[in-house]
């Protein structure tokens, strides 16, 4: 199954409504889309598609940055059998150590290349199968009636676990969780994510406040390279810690488990660089009895969907915040897992699903 060509083009997205965190509010994605074209072995020429979302305040990177390095390493892969990421990665690694989104729009798109011409769907490449999974539902930051009010109407629609982004202070984040928990009643999950904004002990005081509330996890409570705090609040918390914005790579993945820095590991395809280098800090987690989550960047469903049959075929991903493409106006893209009243379910078929239109 060669290689037989690679097309990169830019993806640009709007979002239904702003989205703001912490670190910034978004209003669109400017994403990228490849095209892979592999031979099947009956001779058939089959596509894949994957697209790499950049967020420059998380991955550093940009579209532009993403399109250059894309079709920079593109020509280099023409010709490899496509079913050998672990050749294809060896030779994006020597490229750059970085570009996480470029290398997971490309990984995507061999993958669902390959599982097309297999016949098999993306999850069974993968070594597991398509059962359906819930998702949550992301809550941006705003006051606090605002924000119960957007959680009403997302369990209304189905959504039985909520995300409330925090991370202005203090009494605002604690009167944000008091607020939705007491508009959506005991029986939806809490998860909160402070993307970085608090001190090791500011996440104390906080966590000390909300843990009464039921919050199922806390993600990526203190900055990203603060280890040592990560590791001092995972030591004294109530509620499980997830690592976010401090786990990219695999060396990554080791360092926090070995230093029992978290109890939970946000694995995003954006950060890894795709499925291949996923499954790997999957295993070293897996290893180290630590859950993973999967989450998700401002992406369509073509690269939302290659998340699902990953949530989907790994027994030790706990969790999935994979609600992005839900955010766009439109989601450009046909077929796929797709959610419903929270929950993932995947239709028959090979690959992904997902065709971007
Ligand atoms: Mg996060």
């Amino acid at each position: 199954m060669r290689i037989r060509s690679i097309d990169v083009r830019p993806r640009n997205l709007k979002l239904k409504n702003p989205l703001p965190i912490s670190l910034g509010t978004f209003h669109s994605a400017a994403n990228v889309l490849v095209t892979a074209e592999v031979e099947a072995p009956d001779g058939r020429r089959v596509t894949g598609y994957g697209e790499g979302a950049p967020m420059a305040v998380i991955t550093g990177e940009t579209q532009e940055g993403v399109l250059a390095f894309a079709r920079l390493a593109a020509p280099s892969l023409i010709g490899l059998e496509a079913a050998d990421l672990e050749a294809v990665h060896d030779l994006l690694n020597r490229a750059s150590p970085r570009h996480g989104s470029a290398k997971a729009a490309i990984d995507l798109a061999l993958h669902d290349a390959v599982s097309r011409a297999l016949s098999i769907p993306l999850a069974a490449l993968l070594g597991g199968s398509t059962r359906p999974f819930l998702t949550d539902m992301t809550i941006g930051m705003a006051a606090p009636e605002v924000m119960a009010a957007k959680a009403e109407q997302e369990v209304l629609a189905g959504f039985s676990i909520l995300k409330l982004k925090l991370g202005s202070g203090e009494d605002d984040d604690v009167a944000r969780v008091v607020a939705v928990r007491g508009r959506v009643g005991g029986s939806v999950t809490l998860r909160v994510d402070a993307n970085q904004a608090w001190t090791p002990l500011q996440a104390l005081h906080i966590i000390e406040r909300i843990a009464p509330l039921r919050i199922e996890l806390v993600e990526q409570p203190v900055p990203a390279s603060d280890i040592q705090g990560l590791v001092e609040v995972s030591r004294r918390s109530a509620v499980p810690i997830m690592a976010d914005e401090s786990i990219f790579t695999l060396e990554d993945a080791f360092r926090l488990a070995s230093e029992q820095a978290c109890h939970v590991f946000n694995i995003k395809l954006m950060k890894s660089g795709g499925l291949h280098p996923a499954r790997k800090i999957n295993a070293i987690a897996e290893a180290a009895r630590i859950r993973t989550f999967v989450g998700c960047m401002l992406e369509s469903s073509v690269s939302v969907a290659a998340a699902a049959h990953f949530v989907a075929a790994h027994r030790n991903v706990m969790g999935a915040d994979l609600d992005a493409h839900l955010y766009l106006d439109p989601d450009p893209v046909t077929g796929g897992p797709r959610v419903e009243r929270g929950t993932f379910q995947f239709p028959a078929g090979p690959g992904s699903g997902a065709v971007p239109l």
